[in-house]
């Protein structure tokens, strides 16, 4: 079998009109840092930031017209109504080119097209996939992390408004954000899971502040809400049915390749540059043994992952249920992370520590930035093994696949 993704002539041409696209549209002062975390790695609060933020909001409502920014979206929703292979084909030359992606998550749309109704889709999904407006998920508590069906955030109902009171934590976002979304409380006296609705909750709003939080890695945000005046057609499903909407949020979430198809490994490629650099020079570490095995293994990791992520992606073409196979390519992407820092330092010893502002730090300090870098998203680790756990049937509770955008029959594209 060959595992060589091959593209049509129609496929090759649509990758030819992006790369021109790119070259005529996006200069080399506003690319994205090879590595930055979509709009975190503006260094953020800097002028430059502020400059890129401005400049790729622009060219997202550019690119939303031509429905590059949620290629595989439905037309009737803002989006390009295009293939799998058009969206691979989008990402690979958007990360290669620097191209800064959209400020909304997928997290927050997809549960609004599952669950929303008709009039909630046009009035949230579709200014979102053409770039007019941005969403990011809110669900961490200071309490309800991996548990996350322990929220506090109480939405009590006022008229035909909700108030919501609480806080967030951990929130990857910034401050011009125009929705959150996320769980609160609507009948406390309800067991779990049945106790919450799920709200896009305006931003900016009276009530609701934001705090940087000042992580080695970034500056996510604590969110506070004070008596938050959300109109009721925020509300995506019922007032309870918010763990169910969850569900979708989470699993898109565990997904995590989407379309993705070729996952470029930078730290992985520049470690075999490093052994080929050191053996030109004759050194002795270019013919270390142990050193050999090392970069040999993360090679090897990272094309198991690859291999994973192909499969993702035939499931995600086919619009088929990804029952543990979404989850367990995430996690095999997870550990595969943490096995390569170890091997980095191995190889490159206290270098690999250089951040990108010292002289010396190699390929400008990727692999400190890699160093630094955690699996966090959806719950740690451990979770992903307790969602693989459920969906194989060895665990307390057995569930299935949430309804996703491409698998929910009713908003299927
Ligand atoms: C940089 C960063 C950015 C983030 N961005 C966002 C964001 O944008 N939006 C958002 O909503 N959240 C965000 N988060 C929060 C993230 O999703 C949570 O950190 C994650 O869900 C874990 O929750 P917790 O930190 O409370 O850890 P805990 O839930 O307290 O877990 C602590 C440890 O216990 C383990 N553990 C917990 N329960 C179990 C169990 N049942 N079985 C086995 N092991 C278990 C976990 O794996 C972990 O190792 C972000 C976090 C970070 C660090």
């Amino acid at each position: 079998m060959n595992f060589e993704n091959t593209y049509t002539k129609e496929q090759e041409e649509f990758r030819m009109e992006v790369r021109a696209w790119i070259k005529a549209n996006v200069p080399e002062n506003m690319r994205m840092p090879a590595m930055s975390r979509g709009i975190f790695g503006y260094e953020e609060g800097s002028d430059r930031a502020a400059e890129m933020m401005a400049f790729w909001k622009e060219k997202h409502l550019e690119l939303g017209k031509k429905g590059w920014l949620y290629p595989t979206y439905p037309k009737q929703y803002g989006g390009g109504g295009f293939t799998a292979e058009h969206e691979a084909t989008l990402a690979e030359e958007f990360h290669k080119g620097g191209v800064v992606p959209h400020h909304s998550d997928a997290q927050t749309i997809d549960p609004v097209l599952v669950w929303g109704t008709e009039a909630q889709k046009q009035k949230f999904v579709v200014p979102l996939v053409r770039g007019e407006k941005t969403s990011h998920r809110a669900l961490t508590e200071p309490q309800s992390g991996s548990d996350l069906a322990n929220v506090r955030t109480r939405a009590v109902r006022d008229g035909d408004d909700w108030l919501i009171t609480g806080q967030r934590v951990f929130i990857s976002t910034f401050e011009g954000v125009d929705y959150l979304s996320g769980p609160a409380m609507t009948d406390p006296d309800a067991p779990r899971h049945r106790n919450v609705g799920f709200f896009l909750i305006p931003n900016p709003v009276k009530g609701l502040t934001m705090q940087n939080m000042n992580l080695i890695t970034g500056k996510p945000k604590f969110i506070f809400m004070d008596n938050v005046r959300v109109p009721a057609d925020h509300l995506i499903g019922d007032p309870t049915q918010g763990w169910q909407v969850m569900g979708t949020v989470l699993d898109q979430e565990q997904q995590s390749s989407g379309s993705a198809v070729a996952p470029e490994n930078r730290v992985v490629t520049t470690l075999v540059d490093v052994m080929q650099q050191n053996r030109k020079r004759g050194t002795h570490s270019g013919s270390d043994p142990v050193l050999q095995q090392n970069t040999v293994s993360a090679w090897i990791d990272h094309h198991i992952y690859a291999l994973f992520v192909m499969r993702t992606h035939w499931l995600f073409m086919s619009k088929t249920a990804m029952g543990w196979e979404g989850a367990t390519g995430r996690h095999i992407n997870r550990e595969e992370g943490l096995r390569t820092k170890a091997r980095v330092r191995t190889v490159m010893g206290m270098y690999a520590h250089l951040g990108k502002n010292d002289p010396l730090a190699p390929y400008g300090g990727l692999q400190d930035w890699q160093q630094m870098s955690y699996p966090h998203t959806a719950g740690g680790i451990n979770i992903g093994k307790v969602i693989i756990a459920r969906r194989i049937g060895i665990s307390r509770t057995r569930e299935r696949a949430a309804p996703t955008r491409l698998t929910a029959t009713k908003t299927t594209v």
